[in-house]
């Protein structure tokens, strides 16, 4: 009898490809295996709708929010967007899935090995984000759900708000109104460390919260994390009969349920056979490689040179054209 697939990590990545799996290659048999008790791990995954190509059709019934439009707001002042933007929440994939995986297919509490998960697969699909950059910045967040006194006010998500420079640091206020009363807070700094002062964001984000008149009545959730803005390729260890997904993000706004469902669609466009679907990864990595050289750029401009600008073409539209790029390396020039 011929073994399993082994999907290494039921994080977002993970537990899309076995949604999706099960919906249109019934016939894979795979084993997702999870370190922890949950898939995702309480995670909350925004997108834009224009991030997702078709994909969008699959992520419907996982969205468990959504809204027609965002916001951006510089000081210049702010725009709308009319691409719709949409919640993703972990706990309704981890529902769906327990309920539509066979027993056995899904292995929850279970930390394994690569070496065990290659003794025990016909090939392992490794979803860990396990890679380095030789050159980086930081991200550093705070992200609080809170749920205010009286209604906030905010009717659509704010992807981009500009606030002070904070010790040096770009910083992005990112809010999503949950319902009425309730917001996710997303408080970005950028900087070349990765040192996290909690005291510090907490004071400036009350601060800043205050000072838009939200009264807050309780805090659900605070998290805190430090990811990489790279300012170089990913670097990761390829060996044997593992298909490696580390690594594949947007390098500027960290966001991966866009490159997620669009690699996981072209997977599915296979036999899901090893050779073709490393074949299938590679090459949507070269595809993506010059969009992301230039975003690496952009990380550069932000971190180095503290040139908040990049975010006007950021979050205003999903692909960069050749106007968009020629105006930013316009600016690199004016700033040299
Ligand atoms: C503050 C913040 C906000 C973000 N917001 C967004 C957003 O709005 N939209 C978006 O698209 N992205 C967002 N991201 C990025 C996104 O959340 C993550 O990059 C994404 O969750 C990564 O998914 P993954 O499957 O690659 O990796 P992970 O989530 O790291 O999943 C890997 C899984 O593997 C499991 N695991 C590890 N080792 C083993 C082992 N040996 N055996 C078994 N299981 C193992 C882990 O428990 C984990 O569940 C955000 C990130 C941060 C930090």
């Amino acid at each position: 009898m011929s073994k399993p697939v082994i999907i290494l990590g039921g994080g977002l990545w993970g537990s899309l490809l076995a949604y999706r799996l099960k919906e249109v290659l019934p016939l894979v048999d795979f084993i997702l295996y999870e370190e922890s008790s949950t898939l995702g791990r309480h995670e909350m995954w925004s997108f834009r709708e224009s991030d997702c190509g078709k994909a969008l059709n699959w992520l419907r019934p996982l969205v468990t929010k959504s809204w027609r439009q965002y916001q951006v707001k510089f000081n210049s002042g702010k725009r709308d967007i009319l691409t719709p933007y949409h919640l993703l929440d972990s706990k309704k994939l981890h529902d769906l899935l327990i309920q539509k995986l066979p027993a056995g297919a899904l292995k929850l509490n279970n930390q394994i090995s690569t070496e065990l998960a290659l003794q025990e697969g016909s090939f392992v699909i490794d979803t860990r984000n396990i890679c380095h950059f030789r050159k980086t910045g930081y991200r550093k967040c705070l992200s609080l759900e809170v749920e205010c006194l009286e209604d906030h006010g905010v009717e659509s998500p704010v992807l981009y708000n500009e606030e002070v420079m904070q010790k040096d640091c770009p910083r992005n206020l990112y809010y999503l109104p949950l319902s009425p009363r309730n917001l996710l807070i997303k408080d970005f700094w950028y900087s070349n460390d990765k040192n996290l002062n909690l005291d510090e964001m907490r004071r400036a984000l009350s601060e800043t919260l205050a000072s838009y008149g939200w009264k807050i009545h309780k805090v659900i959730k605070e998290e805190t994390s430090v990811t990489l803005l790279p300012t170089s390729r990913p670097v990761f260890r390829q060996e044997g009969r593992v298909i490696n997904l580390a690594g594949i993000f947007h390098d500027t706004t960290g966001c991966e349920v866009g490159s997620a469902a669009k690699l996981i669609d072209k997977m599915i466009n296979t036999s899901f056979r090893f050779g073709e679907l490393r074949e299938v990864v590679a090459t949507y990595r070269n595809e993506i490689e010059s969009d992301r050289k230039f975003l690496r750029l952009l990380n550069r401009l932000l971190i180095e040179e503290k040139q908040r600008r990049i975010f006007e073409v950021i979050y205003q539209k999903a692909n960069l054209n050749l106007l968009d790029r020629s105006r930013i390396l316009m600016w690199k020039l004016i700033s040299v």
